[in-house]
């Protein structure tokens, strides 16, 4: 959920849509988040950060920040209006609030580490993907992932080299709809046990 008192929203043509991904997230609502505007260079659209100079101190001082193309999603060609649509940019807000869930609780100097890692490796950008996607995934936002993933892969809007870029390194629509699958069930059966928890508890009395 939106927290004023933690949240600045400096990219404000996208208000609505940050807000709209953070309700999806009620865990990250006492941490500070930066949502603004930046050119992002390598190939990049959209970033979830620490700023690491918060990063040591106390967890309730710490700051992450989103950074956001504001010529790719509100200057889009591909649009009349010049604006990627709505559910595309909750499922990226989404996705870059996982990595932000993802980062919450390491500590310093492991997201120093983990910064370098993602610089260099690949399998290491995979995995963290994966972290990320499942937040996401289990925090409620499949449907929107999904919209997001499918606007990345349409040839229509993207060429050819970047979605071979992100099917190498970023899980597909098939992967996330199995973690949804995965994760109902399991929701399903933790019910179950609820159910079969009270029911031994009111025999017992
Ligand atoms: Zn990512």
């Amino acid at each position: 959920m939106y927290n004023p008192k933690k949240h600045t929203i400096k990219a404000k043509e996208l208000e609505y849509e940050i807000k709209e991904a953070l309700k999806f997230y009620p865990h990250l609502e006492q941490y500070g988040i930066i949502f603004r505007f930046r050119i992002i260079e390598r190939k990049s659209f959209m970033l979830a950060q620490p700023r690491l100079r918060t990063m040591i101190l106390p967890r309730r001082w710490r700051q992450f920040e989103v950074i956001i193309s504001k010529t790719y999603f509100t200057k889009n060609k591909h649009f009349e209006n010049g604006r990627v649509p709505s559910d595309i940019v909750i499922g990226w807000i989404g996705h870059e609030l996982g990595h932000i869930t993802d980062y919450m609780d390491r500590s310093s100097v492991n997201l120093a580490l983990f910064g370098f890692k993602y610089y260099y490796y690949k399998w290491f950008i995979k995995q963290a993907e994966i972290t990320a996607d499942t937040f996401a995934v289990h925090a409620g936002l499949t449907d929107y992932l999904v919209v997001s993933k499918r606007f990345g892969r349409d040839p229509k809007f993207f060429p050819q080299d970047y979605i071979d870029k992100l099917n190498s390194l970023y899980p597909s629509v098939e992967d996330v709809l199995k973690w949804d699958k995965m994760h109902r069930e399991h929701q399903e059966e933790l019910k179950n046990t609820d159910k079969m928890n009270s029911v031994n508890f009111l025999e017992e009395e």
